[in-house]
C-alpha cells in the first residue's frame, strides 16, 4: 500500500468517524471522533471497510467441525489402543495392521478436510438448498467414521 493510499484510508476513517459513533471491533472500546487508526484503548490499527451484514459461513463452518471429528476419531481409538498397549500390557493380534488401518481412515478423512478448506468460497457462492446438504452429508462421514473404526478394531485386536 501507497502511504498516499495509507493517507486516504485514514482520512476516510477519520471522516466516517467524526460523522458515526462506531466501536472497536478488538475491545469495543467508543471510537466516535477518533482522529488517527489505531485504537487508542487496545493500540490495534483500525481500517475503514466493506462488511456482510449475514455472512454464510454457517455450512463450511458446520461441515468443517463434522469432517474435522470424523478425522479425529481415528485418532481417538488410536490413542485407546496405545494406551491399552502401555498402560494394560494388552497385547493385539495384528497391532501393524490395525495402526496403519487407523492411518488410513485418518488421512483419509485429513483429505476431506482439506478439500472442504480448498473449496470454502465456490462452497459460500453456491446456493442453500446445495450448501446444507453438503455439510449435512460431511456430518455423517462421523457416524460412518466411528462404526468402521469399531469394526477394525474388533477385527484386528
Ligand atoms: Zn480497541
Amino acid at each position: 500500500m501507497s502511504e498516499n493510499q495509507r493517507a486516504t484510508d485514514q482520512q476516510m476513517l477519520a471522516s466516517y468517524l467524526a460523522q458515526w459513533e462506531d466501536y472497536c471491533p478488538s475491545c469495543h472500546y467508543n471510537i466516535h471522533k477518533l482522529t488517527s487508526d489505531t485504537c487508542p484503548e487496545c493500540g490495534e490499527k483500525l481500517r475503514l471497510q466493506v462488511a456482510l451484514k449475514m455472512p454464510k459461513m454457517g455450512a463450511f463452518i458446520a461441515g468443517l467441525i463434522g469432517l474435522s471429528a470424523s478425522a479425529g476419531f481415528p485418532i481417538l481409538f488410536l490413542g485407546i489402543f496405545f494406551l491399552a498397549i502401555v498402560g494394560n500390557g494388552y497385547q493385539p493380534g495384528h497391532p501393524y495392521k490395525l495402526t496403519m488401518l487407523y492411518t488410513l481412515f485418518f488421512l483419509i478423512n485429513a483429505v476431506f478436510v482439506f478439500l472442504w478448506c480448498r473449496f470454502k468460497l465456490s462452497l459460500i457462492r453456491s446456493k442453500t438448498r446445495f450448501r446444507w446438504p453438503l455439510a449435512l452429508t460431511a456430518w455423517l462421514l462421523c457416524p460412518m467414521t466411528v462404526v468402521i473404526s469399531f469394526i477394525v478394531m474388533q477385527l484386528y485386536q
